[in-house]
């Protein structure tokens, strides 16, 4: 589909502006499809990978990091295994482990972070919180 629309968007110039909402309606509906696949995709890796373990904490900030970026680019956030709030998985070095835990940093909520787990939590996708607070 998306072949054939890109030749007829080249091949018919209008300035019409009805030919271009015509035109942008495919955009919208492939960002949408494409928004769509990558969330399932990325939910069920997360899901299946739930539990991995690692044995540096350059190990476990690079999956974080990994984990964010991706977060980042498709506006969703992490679920807080203990308390639900939206949030960004962390990698802190913490308490007495000394390759560092995951960390659930909220980006609203009375507490600023949970911590999670050493192994790799679960994690659920939510969508960004909308009022404009980023981390
Ligand atoms: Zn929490």
């Amino acid at each position: 589909m998306p072949k054939t629309w890109f030749y007829h968007v080249v091949m018919n110039r209008s300035e019409a502006p009805d030919a271009l909402q015509r035109d942008l309606a495919p955009v919208e509906q492939l960002l949408s499809s494409t928004f769509l696949q990558v969330t399932e995709i990325f939910a069920q890796i997360l899901r299946n990978r739930a539990g991995t373990k690692f044995s540096t904490f350059e190990e476990r900030q690079a999956a974080a990091h990994q984990i964010g970026r991706i977060l980042e680019s498709i506006s969703m956030r992490c679920r807080c295994t203990t308390c639900g709030e939206p949030a960004i998985l962390k990698a802190v070095r913490a308490g007495n482990s000394k390759h560092g835990v995951f960390q659930f940093d909220h980006t609203r909520g009375r507490r600023s972070s949970h911590s999670g787990s050493v192994d790799l939590p679960l994690i659920e996708l939510v969508p960004e919180p909308k009022d404009g607070r980023k981390k």
